[in-house]
Parts: C-alpha cells; structure tokens; sequence
C-alpha cells in the first residue's frame, strides 16, 4: 500500500523525468536545426563567393582584385574566420595571413545540408570550387571558408541557453507550484483526515475540497455509529437486558475490584445472594411474561432501595447479587436485608395480578467467608438455601459448619451415585404380621447401602438427601426393579407374599412413574396386587385434581396404597375423605406413646376413623409384647417391628419365612 505522499512524489518525479525528456528532445532537435541553418547561410557564402571570384576571373582580371568579395563576406559573417584562394596548395589570396595553408579537413557541400550540427562539429572547414577560362583552357581553384567553431559554439550556447530557460525552468516552476498547490489542498488535507480517521478525537478544519469534505463527514458519522454500536455492545455485555441490572460478568468484575480495595484497607463487606421464594410458581401458573414483568419491576425496586454506593447485579432466573459495602455492625446489615426483603414483599407486582414476592438471603461476609468472588457466590449461595429451607422471607448468614455440611452432603450424593452404579444397594425385607392370627401378612421393602467395605448403611443417612436432590427418582427405579424380580423369583419358588414399597412424593410426582412401575411388573409378569405403595402425607398437600387422578388410577390398577408415618406430618384429617388409601401406618413415635393417656386416645382415634372409614392400620415400630397387646385389644390389624423382626437381608429373611411356615397365599 502507498502513501499519499509517497504517491504524489513519485507523480512529481514522473513528470519531471517526462518533461525534462521531452525538453531533452525538442532542445536536440533544436540545435541541429540552427545548426543547420547556419551551414546554409555558410553554404550560401561559399557558392555566392565562388561565383563572384570566378566572374572576376573569367574578366581576367587579377586575383587581388577579388579580394575586397573576400573580405566583405568575411565581415559580412560571423562564423567565417577567413577566406583564402588555393590553387592546388598554394595560396594565392588570403584575408588573414594566418589563414594561407590549406586545412586538411575540408567539405563541399553537397545539394542537401542534412549533416548539420555534425559537420560544424567535425572542425573541417567548407570548400568551394572556382572555375574559370584562362584562353581556352578551364582552370579550377579552390576557395576555402575558414569556418569559426568557437563562434559558432558561442552562437548555439547563446540562443540554446534561452531555450534552457524557457523549456527547462517553466517546466520545473510549473510542476513545483503544482506540487504545492497539490499539497496543500490534497496532500495534507488527506493526510489530517487520515488522522482524524486515525485518532478520531481530533476533528480538522473544514476542507475547501468537496469530496474531501464529504469523505469527513462520513467518517464522522460512521464514527459516531460505531461508537453507538460499541456502547451497546460494552452494555450488553454488562447489562441485563431484562432488569438494567448489571450481569453477572459485570459482577465478578466490581467484586474483583473491590476484594483488592479492601484487602488494602483491610475492611470487610457483605455479599448478599438474593432468591425469590415460590417464583417457579409464578411462572409456571401465570406464564413466563407476568414472570419477567415480576423481574423486570422487583429489580427496579432492588435497585432504588439499596444505597448508591452498594452494588446490585441480577445473575439469575430470579437471583440476584447485592453487595454492601459499608455498615457499621451485622445488626445494621440485617436491617437492610430486613428493608429490602420487607419493601419486597410489601409492594404488588405486575399491575391488576398484584403479586407479592417473597425473598430469601445468604449473606457471605468478605473475607472470612471468602476471599474471591466465586468462593463468596458459592458460599452466600449454600446460606441461602439454608434460608429457604427455614421459612419464607428470611436471610441466614453463611457459617463454617453449614458449610461443612453441605460439603459433606456433596460428597454423599457423588457416593450415592457411585454406588448405584456398583450395584451397593440392596434391599432388606420387615415382615408385617396380622393381629388377627399372627401370620406373615407381607412385608416391607427397606433400602440398605452396603458400601464396598462391609459397612451399612440406613436409609435415614441418604434418603434425605436423594430426596432432596432428585436423586431418589433414580434410586426408586432401582428398588421397584428390584423389589419386581424379587417377587417373580420368589413366585418361581412358591412364595408369594405382598410385599410394600416406600415411595418417595418427588418420584410420585414424576410424569413417567406410573408407565415405569406397569413396565416393571409387566416384564416380570408380577400383578400391581402383589404390590403396596408406602406414601406420604406430603402428596395430599398440594390437593391437586392431578395427584387425586393418580391416586384413582394406581388404586384401579390394583396397587394397594398405605399412608406412611401417619401423625407425624401435617395430620389434617380432611384428606383421609379426599384420597381414597387402603392403609393406615401409624408411627412408631405414638406407639411408643401407648402407655400415656393422650397416646392411648391418639392410637384408639385412629383405629376407630380407619374403621369407619374401611381402612386398615397397621403399626409400625412395634418392640414390645406390651405394645401388641394394646394394638390388638383396641382394634389394630397389624403390625411391624422389632418384637417380630428387624428388617432383615434376603437369607435372612428367607430363612425367617421358613422358619414361621407362615407365608399366606394371596
Ligand atoms: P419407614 O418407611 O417409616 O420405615 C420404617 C423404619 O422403621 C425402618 O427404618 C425400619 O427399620 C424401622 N423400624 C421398624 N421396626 C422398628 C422397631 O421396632 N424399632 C425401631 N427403632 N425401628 C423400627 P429404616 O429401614 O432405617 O428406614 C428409614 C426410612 O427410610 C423409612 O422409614 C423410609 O422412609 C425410608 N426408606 C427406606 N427404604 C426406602 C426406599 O426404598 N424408598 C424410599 N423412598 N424410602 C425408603
Ligand atoms: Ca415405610
Ligand atoms: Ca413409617
């Protein structure tokens, strides 16, 4: 690529190389023409004088009396030195004595004089003939033109010095002030607008060249857009589109920023991880565009609410980051949380649907809790959960041991999947005896985790935590296969016992429960009689038309259903009516409890509601003859426990149903 300078010097060079050829050209040409014009006027000389001499002659007159011709025309011209008359070598007439030998080089003139400057420059001199009659006899004589060459120089240099002056400096001024003038108007406008294209602060003058002018003037406005552009896109980077919030990115940047301030100042600050409560619910139940406009008005009034030098950023759904960075106590920093919490839930959202949103806080303290961002996100993170998991609308500061906690349960949940994936999971069978005749009624499914060294493990060390994390979808796949083969193999031996299985709500809930727990039976042959679902309370709850339906259906098919860990839950008799279940367990906790007054009416209530209702109870937990007896005087039909049998492994288990010869053909 070229410079414009560079283009316009190399223009310049040109042309001066051009004309300067063409000057070369025409000056050459120039001087043989003089040249040549001069050999004329010589040549003129040279035939007028032969002749006159010759006249002269034939009128027999004397040599000397050509001598005057001689001499006029020597003065009459310039490049004539002198003129003399050889006859043969011999001088007979000279007009300067220094002139009297014949000069070696001589040169007659032929019709053209197309040798020009040539011949002037040969330093030969003209010859001319004269002839004449001296009686009869024709005498010849030459007449030779001393030609000047210096003279003639002089001439040439004279009239081409002229020429010099008039083809060669014209020219060069001509081209020098095109130079300037080009430079002015093209070369340095071009040049400023190059910068300014260049550095684009500096904005040049106006120029006076119209395209130059109109070229700036878009610069300027591809500059202006450009610039518009890259701000959009610097803020879309930084900004979330939907709240004006700063994003996450931005985020981790002004936290980065601020760590290093305050490790400086050695101060602390508070990182607020900010959750709305329920908001799923929103979504799913009003649609996604109530939802954002939740989002769009809460963060407008996060924003207002916090203080101008406290940050906020949304990094999620419904997350959002606060980070505050002064206050003078943890109790002055929970009363902001408390404000912006408080001014959250007080305030309706998305116009007529007035929504209320409630909010909870982890709040992570830098640096003891963290002392880089992602440590500080995490942590505050894990303290919100905790907060969720209390009550609706509160905050919880992040501890150590909340955080050992949840590190521990991390690795328990990669374990739990490691174990599944190593077949370490096995079922143990509690048999369930009738009251009415103390037969094996059936038995209960119990999960057990035997890990790879030997140890066991209860339920009550995992299941929380599946429960919580979804994990329990899988691992129920995995006991209803399970419990299914074990029914069809025993089947195969004669057995057939009812065998009940715990169901967690999550895997319930799960849109393809019902076509996996039929395609487990189907494929082992096993009917849903066989089977009891062991459910919790927490179905009811929510007293969907959905969870009723699915209720309706498992019982259709032929599953039996039992209320697992009755009283221990939400307890409200009103579903009993709604939710249609077979069975009734009642806790181990209110067994325990027989022998008190309120225990004994506890046990007998629920007795007396199962049979009026059609429902059977059965009762877990049961370690006493004492216990049993009671159970069985009031009305009970069944019972499980340790007084009959711990949940026991399959060999075990099998040996116990032998040994009680009491398996009952369904
Ligand atoms: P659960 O369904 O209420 O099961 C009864 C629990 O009481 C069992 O504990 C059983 O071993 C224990 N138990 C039975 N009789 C007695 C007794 O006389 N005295 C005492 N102290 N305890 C007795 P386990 O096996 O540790 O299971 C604990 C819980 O884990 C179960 O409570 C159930 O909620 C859950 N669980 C166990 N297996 C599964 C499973 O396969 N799926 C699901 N979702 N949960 C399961
Ligand atoms: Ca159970
Ligand atoms: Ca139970």
């Amino acid at each position: 690529m070229i410079s414009i300078n560079r283009l316009f010097q190399s223009i310049a060079i040109v042309s001066i190389l051009l004309t300067y050829g063409v000057f070369g050209w025409y000056y050459l040409e120039q001087r043989d023409q003089t040249a040549r014009l001069i050999l004329e006027s010589i040549k003129d000389n040279v035939s007028e004088v032969s002749y006159v001499v010759s006249r002269n002659l034939n009128a027999q007159q004397p040599v000397d009396a050509s001598r005057a011709i001689l001499d006029r025309a020597v003065s009459n011209s310039g490049f004539i030195e002198a003129i003399a008359l050889f006859d043969g070598a011999t001088s007979l007439l000279t007009t300067d004595p220094f002139h009297s030998f014949a000069p070696s080089q001589l040169f007659s003139f032929s019709n053209e004089v197309d040798e020009g400057f040539v011949l002037l420059e040969d330093e030969g001199h003209a010859r001319g003939l004269v002839r004449y009659y001296m009686g009869a006899q024709l005498k010849q004589l030459t007449l030779v033109f001393f030609i000047d060459h210096a003279e003639i120089q002089n001439y040439l240099d004279i009239t081409q010095g002229g020429s010099i002056w008039v083809l060669g400096a014209f020219p060069a001024m001509l081209i020098a002030a095109l130079a300037l003038f080009v430079r002015a108007w093209l070369v340095i406008p071009l040049q400023s607008l190059r910068q300014f294209a260049y550095y684009h602060d500096k904005v040049p003058d106006r120029f006076r060249v119209r395209e130059l002018e109109s070229i700036r003037y878009t610069l300027n406005d591809t500059f202006k857009r450009l610039e518009h552009e890259q701000r959009t896109l610097y803020d879309r980077a930084r900004l979330d589109s939907l709240s004006g919030l700063a994003n996450r990115h931005s985020l981790q940047e002004y936290v980065n920023s601020l760590i290093s301030e305050s490790s400086r100042r050695s101060q602390e600050f508070a990182f607020l991880f900010m959750d709305f409560d329920n908001f799923k619910a929103i979504n799913d139940s009003m649609g996604h565009e109530i939802g954002d406009e939740v989002i769009h008005e809460a963060s407008l009034l996060i924003g207002t609410e916090v203080r101008m030098y406290d940050f906020v950023a949304r990094v999620g759904g419904d997350e959002f980051v606060i980070v505050i960075k002064s206050y003078q106590s943890k109790e002055e920093l929970c009363q902001i949380v408390q404000r912006i919490q408080s001014v959250l839930s007080d305030t309706p959202f998305a116009g007529a649907h007035k929504l209320h949103i409630g909010s909870s806080v982890g709040i992570a303290i830098y640096p003891e809790d963290g002392t880089d961002f992602l440590s500080l996100m995490k942590n505050s993170d894990i303290a919100m959960f905790e907060a969720k998991s209390q009550r609706n609308s509160s905050y919880h500061f992040f501890s150590h041991a909340l955080n050992e906690r949840v590190q521990k349960n991390i690795s328990l949940d990669k374990a739990m999947r490691r174990a599944l994936l190593h077949e370490e999971f096995e079922l143990y069978y509690q048999p369930k005896i009738s009251l009415l005749d103390g037969s094996i009624e059936g038995a209960e499914a119990l999960l057990r985790w035997r890990r790879s060294d030997g140890v066991i493990i209860a339920p009550g060390e995992f299941i929380p935590l599946a429960e919580e994390n979804g994990f329990i979808v899988e691992l129920g796949d995995w006991v209803i296969n399970e419990a299914v083969r074990q029914l069809a193999e025993w089947r195969l031996r004669g057995i057939n016992l009812k065998l009940s299985i715990n169901i967690a709500t999550k895997q319930l809930l799960e849109t393809e429960f019902e076509s996996k727990l039929l395609a487990a039976l189907d494929e082992q042959g096993i009917s849903p009689t066989q089977l009891d679902l062991e459910i919790t309370e927490y179905l009811f709850i929510a007293q969907t038309k959905h969870n009723s339906r699915l209720i309706e259906r498992l019982q259709q098919h032929g599953f039996t259903l039992s209320l697992d860990d009755f009283g221990t839950g939400y307890s409200s008799l009103s579903y009993l009516k709604r939710f249609n279940v077979d069975q009734i367990k009642i806790d181990k906790v209110f067994i325990d409890d027989f022998q008190s007054h309120s225990g004994a009416i506890f046990i007998d209530t629920i007795v007396k509601l199962g049979q009026a209702l059609h429902i059977k109870i059965i009762a877990e937990g049961v370690e006493t003859q004492a216990q049993a007896d009671y159970l069985r005087s009031v009305g009970c039909h069944a019972v499980q426990g340790y007084l009959f049998s711990k949940p026991l492994p399959l060999q075990s288990f099998e040996d116990y149903l032998v040994k009680n010869h009491k398996a009952t053909l369904i």
